[in-house]
């Protein structure tokens, strides 16, 4: 299907000069229409790096240092998110892309009636709105994201925590944007919780058509309840499948210890090992593929070369790792042996 946003090798990094560190490294990644695309990886991996990046939500000191951002709107030219003004930036968001944050549900204004606060988004992009028409909506909204219509005059406290970030889903869903992306939503809520909402976030995407690009790092919700899977690593993608292949099949030594620290929803269990070692320190990045000085099945190049996100024989994947590269190790191999 066609693209609905496109990240083109995006850089982002923390502070300038000879201080900077950089938190997302030449990123590539597109979101189609309609489709849930889950990117997962450890804590500090830059998920919500790229997400603020990407969306020019990126609190200093943080900066995008290169790339490209293009959102291609139901109809019209494409627009380059990288380059709009303020303005154009704030008109797009929440009727084009909307963004639930990492703990977003904690960010309901407590002092503000949950119908109030979702009625102000809906009126600062159709002026026009009538606050009885507003009032339907938010109400059409609440029952949309499956909370009685009796707690719109609710106060955010008096709400659980699982009903107030589906007034955030439902905030986020109030313009039809085209793009939702959910940075961590869930990390506060018990696992039922978290399994009710995805689901449901799954079914209103079926009904409305939105694509999601849903943030997480456990790696069992997506392979559930995505298309598409990207994993991240010290600010890289390094394997991007759909769901499925991923799960099965995982090329990246990274994307399998993924798989194996967090027990399967369903089907086969892998036996939960988690991965040794921790994640790089941004300052001190390993040379080579960052991921070597963990990596079970590290081999001569490892260490010097840092493999290239690239398809192997099959097109609808990719992977940076030297074990899918044919004859990668033969170099190193060749001159062990001539000396
Ligand atoms: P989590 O799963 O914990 O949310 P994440 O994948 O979203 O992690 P980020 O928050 O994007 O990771 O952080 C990526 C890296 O950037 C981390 O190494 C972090 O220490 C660094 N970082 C984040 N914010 C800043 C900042 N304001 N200044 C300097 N470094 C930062
Ligand atoms: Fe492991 Fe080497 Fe692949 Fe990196 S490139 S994941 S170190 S095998
Ligand atoms: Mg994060």
């Amino acid at each position: 299907s066609e693209p609905v946003l496109e990240i083109k090798n995006l850089s982002v990094d923390y502070g300038m000069g000879p201080d900077a560190v950089q938190a997302v490294r030449d990123v590539s990644l597109t979101l189609h229409r309609g489709e849930v695309l889950g990117l997962a990886g450890e804590s500090g991996s830059g998920k919500s790096t790229l997400a603020y990046g990407m969306t020019r939500l990126l609190p200093p000191p943080g900066v995008v240092s290169g790339g490209e951002v293009v959102y291609h709107p139901q109809d019209g030219a494409p627009v380059d998110i990288l380059g709009l003004n303020r303005p154009q930036l704030r008109k797009l968001r929440w009727s084009e892309i909307s963004i639930v944050f990492q703990g977003a549900m904690n960010s309901l204004n407590p002092v503000h009636k949950v119908v109030t606060q979702l009625c102000d988004v809906i009126k600062a992009h159709d002026k026009r709105s009538t606050p009885a028409s507003r009032r339907a909506r938010a109400a059409e909204l609440m029952k949309l994201v499956g909370i009685n219509t009796d707690r719109l005059d609710s106060y955010p406290h008096q709400l659980s925590g699982g009903m107030r970030q589906r007034v955030m889903i439902a905030m986020a869903l109030a313009l039809e944007p085209s793009v939702v992306i959910m940075d961590e939503p869930t990390t506060a809520l018990d696992v039922v919780m978290q399994r009710q909402i995805l689901t449901q976030l799954a079914e209103l995407r079926e009904r409305l058509g939105f694509a999601v690009l849903f943030i997480t790092h456990d790696l069992s919700l997506l392979v559930e309840l995505s298309d598409r899977i990207a994993i991240m690593y010290g600010g890289r993608i390094v394997e991007e499948a759909n769901a499925r292949q991923l799960y099965r099949e995982p090329l990246h030594p990274y994307s399998l210890g993924l798989l194996k620290s967090f027990p399967a929803l369903r089907g086969e269990r892998r036996e939960l090992t988690g991965i040794p070692g921790s994640p790089p320190d941004l300052r001190a990045m390993p040379s080579g593929c960052a991921f070597h000085p963990r990596c079970p099945r590290a081999f001569e190049p490892c260490a010097d070369r840092d493999p290239v996100l690239a398809a192997p024989e099959d097109k609808t994947r990719s992977v940076a790792c030297w074990l899918h590269v044919p004859g990668a190790g033969r170099t190193a191999e060749n001159s062990t042996s001539s000396t």
